[in-house]
């Protein structure tokens, strides 16, 4: 069976939807609700996922990216959680080497004190994530830093330490484990909200769902029913029990991105914020991105949360105090997003000191809602979730996969570098467009690049087939689904965004059929997308 989330075959995924019966259906497509289609389907359930806007256009692709054990929340006394996802990065790396390339995190310190301080974090940080070898942290001096972060200001850091975390693809790494679900079976569909929760004698017997592209409605009947709406997971609750107490307090984090020559770094860099937070600083191919804020966010659970002027300069600030080079300006923002964290709600705590564990609850009509959590920890969030939905609605799940076959592009050793050459040597492509596509694809970019390596449009280090590819394989069906959540152009290669927006909306016509009304709504829709994101340029 291929790993395919095919838009041209919407219409009988919706089929299938009306008429098959599944043992579980799965509402929200961030990486919570992929990571149980995928086990749920591993483990023997037949398996529906509905997702109501894009796969992963939630929280799932607006993270730092990170997977990582979140070395702070040591400092919170989170061990459990610490040791968790500090080991699902191996995990991770196992299942899609791709999607985990390992980095180095670098911390500067401005004393001795402060660099044994900090030893001392890591070396029980990678303790509990059974760290080894190469991997192991190590010290630099300022010669050190000199050869390895020359941006970084030796006059006021006498020291770094350094250790491994991975960097990933979060909304490829949904795609991944959906389409793996896919591949064994469950019937996958985006642009597909559920508006209820249909109930039987009181338990709940499946879900209503509607098809934003072609407005048809299905009832899709099940046994069980898990709520993985992350920032919407109250709404989806009140589906089922209009009076669900509140649970969530979400958080904003804002990113800021700019070209890689405005902040030329090589690594991961720590910061540290005026309020005593820190901040990663992250070199992605051809640009540096900065996250993340971390406010309370009280105007509810809007889709798109605001930047804001006031988010970009926290983010600008500890920039002066770290690098040497000129401290880059709101002007320099190329592009910015923002997410919201589904946070378990602790009365009285700021964002900051708010644990990110889940939490699992079954309610009245035995939906069973998971929130909160880290993307790292996302299998151990799914098996939870999956455990007490079986015990809930008497399913019967089979044991746990001991050795799990790779995500889709994930099978191969995790020498990417490899793969990069392999690619220009085969298809003729640059070394920019090798290394951008190795990360997202893994060894899938032999099947993309045998589709055809074409540039999408005159100097881009974007091909069209992967315009193809993201229908095909990917369940992309709007321009913004492409831009943003597959291409990745829109965020992450600013100087190519605005032709690649137009030659993308031309093939995706081609292939889809649409007409010159609908190439311009959804180029509209795109550029009104990255205005927003930038609007607060325009703030006094
Ligand atoms: P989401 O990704 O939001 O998915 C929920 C989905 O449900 C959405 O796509 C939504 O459209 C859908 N939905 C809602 N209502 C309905 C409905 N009625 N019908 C169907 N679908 C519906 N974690 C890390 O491990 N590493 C990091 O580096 C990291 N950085 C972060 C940075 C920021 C700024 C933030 C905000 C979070 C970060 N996290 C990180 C945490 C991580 O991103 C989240 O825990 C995770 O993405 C949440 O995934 P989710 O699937 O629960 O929610």
């Amino acid at each position: 069976m291929t790993a395919a989330l095919s838009t041209p075959a919407r219409e009988q995924t919706l089929d299938r939807l009306d008429r098959e019966r599944f043992d579980c259906v799965v509402i929200g497509g961030g990486i919570s609700g992929a990571g149980i289609a995928r086990e749920a389907s591993q483990r023997g359930l037949s398996v529906a996922l509905l997702e109501a806007e894009d796969y992963a256009s939630g929280t799932s692709s607006r993270s730092s990216k990170l997977i990582h054990g979140g070395l702070r929340y040591l400092a919170m006394g989170d061990v459990g959680l610490v040791r968790t996802t500090a080991l699902e990065r191996k995990a991770i790396f196992r299942l899609a080497p791709h999607l985990a390339e390992r980095r180095w995190m670098v911390v500067p310190t401005r004393s001795w004190a402060g660099l044994l301080k900090m030893r001392t974090g890591i070396t029980t940080y990678e303790k509990l994530g059974a760290v080894e070898g190469d991997d192991l942290h190590r010290n630099w001096s300022v010669d050190e830093i000199h050869e390895h972060e020359p941006a970084i200001d030796t006059g006021v850091f006498k020291h770094a330490c350094v250790y491994r975390e991975y960097l990933t693809d979060d909304a490829h790494l949904v795609l991944a484990n959906l389409r793996s679900a896919a591949a064994r079976g469950a019937a996958v569909l985006n642009h597909a909200p559920v508006v209820a929760v249909t109930l039987e004698d009181g338990r709940a017997g499946g879900v209503e769902v509607r098809c934003q592209q072609s407005g048809r409605r299905v009832r899709v009947r099940a046994r069980c029913v898990i709520n993985a709406a992350g920032p919407w997971v109250e709404p989806v609750r009140r589906l089922e029990d209009p009076d669900a107490p509140p649970l969530l307090h979400l958080s904003k984090g804002v990113h800021i991105v700019m070209r890689a020559e405005t902040l030329p770094i090589n690594n991961l860099v720590v910061c540290n914020t005026a309020d005593r937070r820190t901040v990663f600083v992250i070199r992605h191919g051809e640009i540096t991105y900065v996250g993340t804020t971390d406010t309370t966010y009280q105007p509810g659970h809007a889709y798109w949360p605001e930047v804001s002027g006031e988010d970009v300069d926290y983010l600008l600030e500890p920039l002066a105090r770290t690098f040497r080079t000129p401290t880059p300006t709101r002007d320099d923002v190329v592009s910015a997003w923002a997410g919201l964290r589904p946070l378990i709600a602790e009365p009285g705590k700021e964002p900051k000191e708010i644990s990110r564990r889940d939490e699992v609850l079954v309610g009245p009509g035995k939906v069973v809602t998971i929130a909160g959590g880290k993307l790292t920890g996302y299998r151990p969030m799914a098996r939870e979730a999956l455990e007490a939905a079986a015990a809930a609605c008497d399913l019967r799940l089979a044991p746990p996969a001991d050795d799990e076959e790779p995500l889709p592009g994930g099978d191969f050793d995790g020498d990417l570098g490899r793969l990069e050459r392999e690619l220009v040597a085969s298809a003729g492509v640059t070394p920019v467009c090798a290394a951008r596509m190795v990360r997202l694809y893994g060894t899938e970019v032999a099947d993309i690049a045998a589709m055809g390596a074409a540039p999408l449009a005159e100097g881009s280090a974007v091909l069209a087939s992967e315009v193809d590819w993201a229908i095909s394989q990917e369940g992309a069906a709007t321009l913004e689904d492409m831009v943003y959540r597959r291409l990745r152009t829109a965020l992450y290669s600013p100087d190519s965004a605005k032709p690649t927006v137009e030659a993308a909306a031309r093939r995706m016509a081609a292939r889809l059929g649409w007409d010159e009304a609908r190439i311009g709504v959804e180029i509209g829709a795109v550029r009104a997308r990255m205005a927003a994101d930038l609007a607060f340029r325009d703030e006094a």
